[in-house]
């Protein structure tokens, strides 16, 4: 069974310190809600668990697998079962989606066994059709360049469908709902539920608590000033939508007082 590991993760960028000991146990099965106000290092988070070059890590280690994940390339944590999906997607001009996902699920497959020929191409365009049907896309969708002109809901899609299709173990969403309009985030929020029963683990960033009324978390952590402060089960969401952040501010943010 897979488990991502985080502890005591020490990261800054640019030389201000913004994780201040994030610690995290993730089993594969979980749903993790991390939730906080803006600019407290969630994404900071997503990122350096997917190793972008900007955030240097101080101090802390990450395990996965039993593999110190903070020594590996980006696309070896990716092929070792790792996915982000990404705040902002970037588009990739002249990649057809089916073509891009198709070189990344031969990745991983070529990743779980060096002498893997690749999907063949029947093969690959039955799974493609039957996760899209899944996802309630277009088959137009496949033929188009990833993320060109996409609509923000239609991003976030095809970044859940490439999270279908790769089938990673441990997978990282920061705000994948945001921008999303109720039909986009029940449909992609289906898509993350169907990947969970199949034994997925998901780290769901998110500043606001309306996904987790589709997606059930075990377990919501609130990060405040680069650290968790507080963690508990999917009632302490709830009291954030009810109550906002000020009350976790006064209590871990010093010198803060609400304007309520
Ligand atoms: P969140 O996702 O919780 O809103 P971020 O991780 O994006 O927070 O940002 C945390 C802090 O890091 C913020 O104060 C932000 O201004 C700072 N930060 C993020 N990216 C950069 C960057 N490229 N250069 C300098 N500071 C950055
Ligand atoms: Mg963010």
């Amino acid at each position: 069974m897979s488990e991502l590991e985080i502890k005591d993760l020490r990261v800054s960028i640019e030389d201000k310190q913004i994780l201040k000991g994030v610690n995290l146990k993730l089993r594969q099965g979980e749903v993790h809600a991390i939730m906080g106000p803006n600019g407290t290092g969630k994404s900071t988070l997503a990122y350096t668990l997917m190793g972008h070059p900007s955030y240097i890590i101080n101090s802390g280690e990450v395990k996965f697998k039993g593999r110190n994940l903070l020594d590996l390339s980006t696309d070896e944590r990716s092929r070792l079962g790792l996915f982000l999906a990404f705040q902002y997607p970037v588009s990739i001009p002249g990649v057809t989606v089916a073509n891009f996902l198709r070189t990344a699920v031969n990745a991983r497959r070529k990743a779980n066994n060096p002498e893997d020929k690749g999907i063949a191409v029947p093969e690959f365009r039955k799974l493609l059709k039957e996760k899209m049907e899944m996802l309630k896309m277009d088959s137009s969708f496949a033929g188009r360049y990833l993320n060109e002109g996409f609509s923000g809901g239609e991003k976030k899609r095809a970044e859940v469908l490439q999270m279908a299709m790769l089938e990673p173990e441990i997978a990282i969403l920061d705000e994948t709902d945001s921008g999303l309009d109720i039909d986009a985030l029940r449909i992609v929020s289906e898509g993350v539920n169907l990947l969970r029963s199949q034994n997925i683990g998901v780290l769901l960033i998110t500043h606001y608590q309306r996904m987790l009324n589709y997606v059930k978390p075990d377990v919501v952590h609130i990060m405040m000033g680069g650290t968790i402060v507080e963690s508990g089960g999917a009632e302490l969401a709830l009291h954030l939508e009810e109550h906002g952040y000020d009350w976790v501010r006064e209590k871990y943010e010093p010198g803060f007082v609400s304007a309520a």
